[in-house]
C-alpha cells in the first residue's frame, strides 16, 4: 500500500480531545498498511490570536518576525500531535517545514513553494514512523528565513508533499463533510457533491467558497494529485476533488441509469468584495488603461470590470470594477490622484456588495443557464449590479442584503436541493 498524506485543519485540532481524537484516527490509518505523513494547521483560532497579539505590539509587524511568529503555532500542534500518537503507542516525529524540505521564494506572509526536498521524511517512514509536519511553513531559498505561505496555507503544504512523495491521495480533513453544492450556514438543502472537478473547485473557490486554499487546488490540478476532502468528525466519505475525465466518467454511467447529470455543480458566494465606479470617464483611447495602472500599482487584485457605453450627447462613459475590500481604500486614494489627468467626473465607492456565482462544466454545452439564473434572481426580488461569465461560471454582483436570498434562488433553480438536511457543521468558531 502506498503513501497517504492527512492534513488536519485547525477545528480538528482545537484542544487536547481534539488531537487525541485525530491522532486516533491517523493510527487507524497506519494499522490499515499505508504509510502515513500528516500535515497540521495551529489549534483552533490561534493564528488569528497570534495576529492580534503583534498587532498590539506595533501596527506594523516586520515581515520576517510576523512570520516567525505565526508557524510557532503550526508547531504547537505537531508536536502535541507526536505526542499523542507516540502514547498510542505508535512511532511519531514531528518536523517543522524547513525540516521537511518546503523551499520557499523570500515573499514573508505569501511565499510560493518552489522545491520539497523531503528526504527526512521519507527516512521516518522508512523506519516505520508516522511524520507529522507543521503546515503553512517553509524557509527560504536565498535568505534561509523562516516564510508562511498566507491564511489556510496548510492545504498547500499538504498537497505538495503529497505530490513530492508520490502519494496516493491527499486527505484534507475539515469540519464538514465535503464540498457542498452552496455554504450550508446559508443554504440548509445544501448536498454535499460526491465528485467535481480541479476547474470546477478552483472557480468555487475563487468565487468566495471557503473549503479548500485555492493555491492547493492550482496544485494539485497541475500534478494531478486526486484531493478527499471530508470531516475528521464522522466516518463518511467526503468530496473527490479530481480531473475532468474522471468527473465525466462517473457522470456518465449515471446518465445512463437515466439519473440527470448535474449541469450545476455548485452556488458560491463571496462577501469580501468592494465595488468602484469612476464615473464621467471621457470615452478615448488610453483611458481605462491609466485607470488600470494606478490600480495594479496600489497592489489591487481587480475581479470584475464593466465599461458602459458613452452616452452619445456627452461622450463619457462609467467604468466600475470590484477588488477585495481590503484593498478598495488604497485603490480609492490612487485614483483620486489620476483626476487631473484623466478627467473623470468623480468617484464611486460601494462595500455592500456581494458576488453569487454558478459553476459547472456541464453549461459549456447547456443553452439557457444564464436565463435561468436570471430568471430566478428576478422572481426573488434580486437586483443585479454587475455580471461575468467563464466558460464554467457566471457570476452577478448584487447588494450584499441579497446575497443570501440570491444564492437561495440559484440553487432552486438548478434543483440542487437534497430533502433532508445533509450538512452537518461538526465544529469551528467560523473566525
Ligand atoms: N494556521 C494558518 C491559518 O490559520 C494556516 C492554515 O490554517 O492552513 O491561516
Ligand atoms: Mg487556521
Amino acid at each position: 500500500m502506498g503513501i497517504v498524506v492527512q492534513k488536519f485543519g485547525g477545528s480538528s485540532v482545537a484542544d487536547a480531545a481534539g488531537v487525541k481524537r485525530v491522532a486516533q484516527r491517523i493510527i487507524n490509518t497506519k494499522r490499515e498498511g499505508h504509510d502515513v505523513v500528516v500535515v497540521v494547521s495551529a489549534m483552533g483560532d490561534t493564528t488569528d490570536e497570534l495576529i492580534d497579539l503583534a498587532n498590539e505590539v506595533t501596527p506594523l509587524p516586520p515581515p520576517r518576525e510576523l512570520d516567525m511568529l505565526l508557524t510557532a503555532g503550526e508547531r504547537i500542534s505537531m508536536a502535541v500531535l507526536a505526542m499523542a500518537i507516540q502514547s498510542l503507542g505508535h512511532e511519531a516525529r514531528s518536523f517543522t517545514g524547513s525540516q521537511a524540505g518546503v523551499i520557499t521564494d523570500a515573499e514573508h506572509g505569501r511565499a510560493k513553494i518552489i522545491d520539497v526536498a523531503p528526504s527526512r521524511i521519507t527516512a521516518a517512514l522508512q523506519e516505520g514512523a508516522i511524520a507529522i509536519v507543521a503546515g503553512f511553513q517553509g524557509v527560504s531559498q536565498t535568505t534561509k528565513d523562516i516564510t508562511t505561505l498566507g491564511r489556510g496555507g496548510s492545504d498547500t503544504t499538504a498537497v505538495a508533499l503529497a505530490v513530492a512523495l508520490g502519494a496516493e491521495v491527499c486527505e484534507i480533513y475539515s469540519d464538514v463533510d465535503g464540498i457542498f453544492t452552496a455554504d450550508p450556514r446559508i443554504e440548509p438543502r445544501a448536498r454535499k457533491v460526491p465528485r467535481i472537478s480541479y476547474e470546477e473547485c478552483l472557480e468555487m473557490a475563487a468565487q468566495g467558497a471557503k473549503i479548500l486554499h485555492l493555491r492547493c487546488v492550482e496544485y494539485a490540478r497541475r500534478y494531478d494529485m486526486p484531493i478527499h476532502v471530508r470531516s475528521s468528525f464522522s466516518e463518511k466519505e467526503g468530496t473527490w476533488v479530481v480531473k475532468a475525465a474522471d468527473v465525466a466518467s462517473v457522470a456518465k454511467e449515471k446518465t445512463e441509469q437515466n439519473m440527470e447529470a448535474a449541469i450545476i455543480t455548485g452556488v458560491a458566494h463571496d462577501r469580501s468584495q468592494a465595488k468602484i465606479t469612476v464615473v464621467g470617464v471621457p470615452d478615448k483611447p488610453g483611458e481605462a488603461a491609466a485607470i488600470f495602472r494606478a490600480v495594479a500599482e496600489a497592489q489591487s487584485n481587480i475581479d470584475m470590470i464593466v465599461q458602459n457605453v458613452s452616452a452619445a450627447a456627452t461622450g463619457l462613459t462609467d467604468i466600475s470594477f470590484t477588488l477585495p475590500r481590503n484593498e478598495g481604500q488604497t485603490a480609492m486614494s490612487a485614483l483620486s490622484k489620476l483626476q487631473a489627468t484623466v478627467g473623470y467626473e468623480r468617484l464611486q465607492y460601494d462595500d455592500s456588495v456581494g458576488k453569487v456565482s454558478i459553476i459547472g462544466a456541464g453549461m459549456s454545452s447547456a443553452p439557457g443557464i444564464s436565463a435561468r439564473f436570471f430568471e430566478a434572481l428576478s422572481e426573488a426580488g434580486v437586483n443585479i449590479e454587475m455580471i461575468s461569465t467563464s466558460e464554467i461560471r457566471v457570476s452577478v454582483v448584487v447588494s450584499e442584503t441579497q446575497v443570501q436570498d440570491a444564492v437561495n434562488a440559484a440553487h432552486a433553480a438548478f434543483e440542487l436541493g437534497s430533502d433532508e438536511v445533509e450538512a452537518v457543521v461538526y465544529g469551528g468558531t467560523g473566525r
